[in-house]
């Protein structure tokens, strides 16, 4: 069966949790599940429920803060590995679900080529479904891909100054 690729973008909540909630709906399954968290760094309560889901697997590639102006040399640095782990992953045949979580935010700050991701994702072995998140999808992607959903904001709490919060954003 044909793996698809899968968009979730859009400037509303529920990108991320979105691809999560795939991720636990796999592991109920059987299925085997790479996530890779692109540009971020820091500590998403994800990781800490991950490693008691069997099947799900979780690797950050980024850092320890948000890019502000312009990425530095660590940005790019580790998202390329990114890439290169995530490449690996979707080619091995060890997992069924391979998420790269704001992958779209690492294209939007040219930290890789759209030419370098896709060429990850059509090498991925057979059946591999793709989950792409973040902002701001790029035309080629959008046209590429199977599915593409777009969480449209309507209202948000972050309009209210409410940040982050522990177990809801992160
Ligand atoms: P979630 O992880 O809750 O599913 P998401 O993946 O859809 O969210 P992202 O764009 O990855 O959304 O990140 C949203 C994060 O950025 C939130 O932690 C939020 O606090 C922050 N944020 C900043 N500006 C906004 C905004 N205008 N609307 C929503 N979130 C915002
Ligand atoms: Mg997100």
């Amino acid at each position: 069966m044909k793996g698809m690729v899968q968009v979730y973008t859009g400037n509303g909540k529920g990108k991320t949790t979105a691809a999560l909630g795939l991720a636990l709906r796999a592991s109920g399954a059987g299925l085997k599940v790479f996530i890779g968290q692109f540009v971020k760094g820091q500590e998403y309560s994800e990781l800490k429920a991950i490693e008691k889901i069997p099947g799900l697997e979780l690797e950050q590639f980024g850092r320890s803060c948000f890019i502000r102006k312009e990425p530095e040399e660590e940005d790019y640095q580790a998202a390329r590995r990114g890439l290169e782990v995530a490449a690996k992953k979707l080619s091995s045949g060890n997992y069924d679900i391979v998420i790269l979580d704001e992958a779209m935010i690492a294209l939007k700050y040219q930290l890789f080529s759209f030419a370098d991701l896709w060429q990850a994702i059509s090498q991925r072995a057979e059946g591999v479904e793709v989950i792409i998140t973040g902002r701001e999808a790029p035309k080629e992607l959008i046209d590429k891909a199977d599915l593409v959903t777009e969480m449209k904001e309507i209202k948000h709490y972050f309009q209210q100054g409410v940040k982050a919060r522990v177990g809801i954003e992160k």
